[in-house]
């Protein structure tokens, strides 16, 4: 598939926004501002990327997979595009529902479900009876109904079918996420007497690039065909031909649509996914002798692509140690702020956006914020006592110095969201740019109104928010420790203000 050109990045709504095209002295100065390390999401940008998909998805249901982001920030955005949301958990139900998604806009995706969270969402369904449930297993079905639950159901399905960047984010085939392919439609038929089943789903996996489109197409023409042993039993020559024929409204195909995280990597063609996910669908119904006027439509279920190049986050040079090897550049953010790389082995671009001497020129592979320094190659270091603790290994930068800010790019999906506090370290903060539609909330420079200024939308996490459970738990100890919170109003370290 051939990608959309280095000219179509020209146009108001590009399909890819790289790192070299945020800028970096208004970077720089948030860093100053809100301190390190800091996640940057741009709420434009968000709404820029929703606009794409419903545009290439026109006569789909496009639900955001609220896992990437769940900042209220991006899903208020996202509900003001008119995505709905597709949710992971009862806490991504409920800031779903704080930013405004309506219950017929909300899915929630039990995949082994704890107790706790089917009793969340089955209290919340009481009060937005349009909340559809999605489940992979029989078991999750029977503890909905133990629960009273006899609303709107979709079956989650194993196609057999596999996509993804990394091994650890293919899904479609593995056994924990779906009912096996051929008890499927068993499956449905069976939880038509207890619910209102309402579609069928599959998510092959996350970060689907040109090359793995054929097997998106394959999982997509796969459903295709179970719906139409559903709604059409009689149509074809099938051993289930005397079944009762099902009213289906949707097939839902999953996420996955990647983004290009190094420079030279083409963005997805949206359209040309789009167009072959329609195609796949219809001709599967076609197949299958099914009339493609069966009132069945197509759902789809992206997170990367919605957030990814929206976020980016400022790290701080915090040491720079020459090595026989290599040159170590130690910042303040870690695999803690950005699992990502240490999890998946992923590549994010990295720029070096301080401020002074700032002359943005690009030097092919480095680009040069620092026109002064000469591009060394380096390996960016975080402060968690891990070797996999690393941003990129023997990289060329403009030379590093204490004090620099650093831009790691693309970091918008699943990068706040895999945060943890491991080694006892706060999470970050996060700040919004942009408009992006969510205009009921001022921002820090214009509280009131819809300016676009930046607002601080996570607060950065203290020792205290650390130490909180067990000091809430009341455990000894901890019970008689002080708040070790700074007092108010310090806000930047000593080297911060150097
Ligand atoms: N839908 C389901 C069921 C998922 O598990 C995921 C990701 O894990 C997604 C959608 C979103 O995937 P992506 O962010 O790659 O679009």
């Amino acid at each position: 598939m051939s990608g959309p050109t280095p000219e179509d990045a020209s146009s108001s709504n590009p399909p890819v926004r790289r790192l070299a095209d945020w800028d970096a002295d208004r970077l720089a100065a948030l860093a100053d501002r809100y301190e390190t390390p800091l996640y940057v999401i741009d709420r434009d940008r968000v709404r820029e990327n929703c606009a794409r998909l419903r545009d290439a998805f026109p006569d789909a249901d496009v639900r955001y997979a609220v896992k990437a982001h769940t900042g209220q920030s991006v899903l208020r955005t996202v509900e003001r595009a008119g995505l709905a949301a597709e949710c992971a958990s009862a806490g991504e139900l409920e800031r779903a529902l704080a930013a405004g998604f309506s219950g017929d806009r909300l899915h929630y995706t039990a995949v082994n479900p704890p107790a706790r969270d089917l009793d969340h969402v089955v209290d919340r369904w009481r009060e937005h009876p349009e909340i559809t449930i999605t489940a992979g297993a029989v078991d999750t079905l029977d503890r909905l109904a133990d629960r009273g639950f006899d609303g709107r159901v979709c079956i989650r399905v194993t196609p057999g079918v596999d996509a993804g960047h990394h091994e650890k984010v293919r899904t479609g085939a593995h056994a924990k996420f779906g009912v096996p392919y051929d008890r499927a439609a068993n499956v449905v038929r069976e939880a038509t007497d207890r619910f209102d089943v309402v579609g069928i789903h599959a998510h092959a996996g996350s970060g689907i690039d040109a090359d793995g489109l054929d097997r998106h197409r394959e999982l997509v023409s796969r459903m295709g065909a179970l719906a139409a042993a559903l709604v059409d039993p009689a149509a074809g020559d099938r051993e289930d031909a005397d079944a009762d024929p099902i009213t289906l409204e949707y097939v839902d195909v999953g996420g996955g649509f990647g983004v290009p995280y190094r420079d030279d990597e083409p963005p997805l063609d949206l359209p040309a996914v789009a167009d072959a996910t329609r195609e796949a669908f219809e001709t599967a119904l076609e197949d299958a002798d099914v009339d493609r006027d069966a009132g069945l439509d197509l759902a789809v279920e992206p997170g990367r692509y919605v957030v990814a190049d929206a976020g980016v986050l400022l790290t701080r040079v915090n040491t720079v140690k020459p090595a026989p090897e290599t040159t170590v550049v130690g910042v303040d953010a870690g695999m803690t702020d950005l699992l990502r790389l240490a999890m998946y082995d992923a590549f994010h671009p990295i720029r070096n956006v301080s401020s002074a001497s700032h002359s943005g020129e690009n030097r092919g592979d480095v680009i040069d914020d620092r026109g002064d320094r000469d591009p060394i190659p380096v390996t960016v270091t975080g402060p968690i006592c891990e070797t996999a603790d690393v941003f990129c290994e023997d990289r060329p930068l403009p030379a590093p110095e204490r004090g620099d800010v650093l831009a790691i790019g693309i970091a918008g999906a699943y990068g706040y969201e895999m945060a943890s506090q491991y080694n006892s370290r706060p999470r970050p903060a996060e700040v919004a740019v942009g408009v992006g539609g969510d205009t009921t909330t001022g921002t820090d420079e214009s509280p009131d109104a819809a300016d676009p200024g930046p607002t601080l939308v996570r607060d950065r996490e203290t020792i205290a928010d650390v130490t909180a459970v067990e000091r809430r738990a009341g455990y000894e100890g901890f019970a008689a420790l002080e708040d070790p919170v700074r007092p108010a109003g310090d806000v930047s370290s000593t080297e911060d203000a150097e």
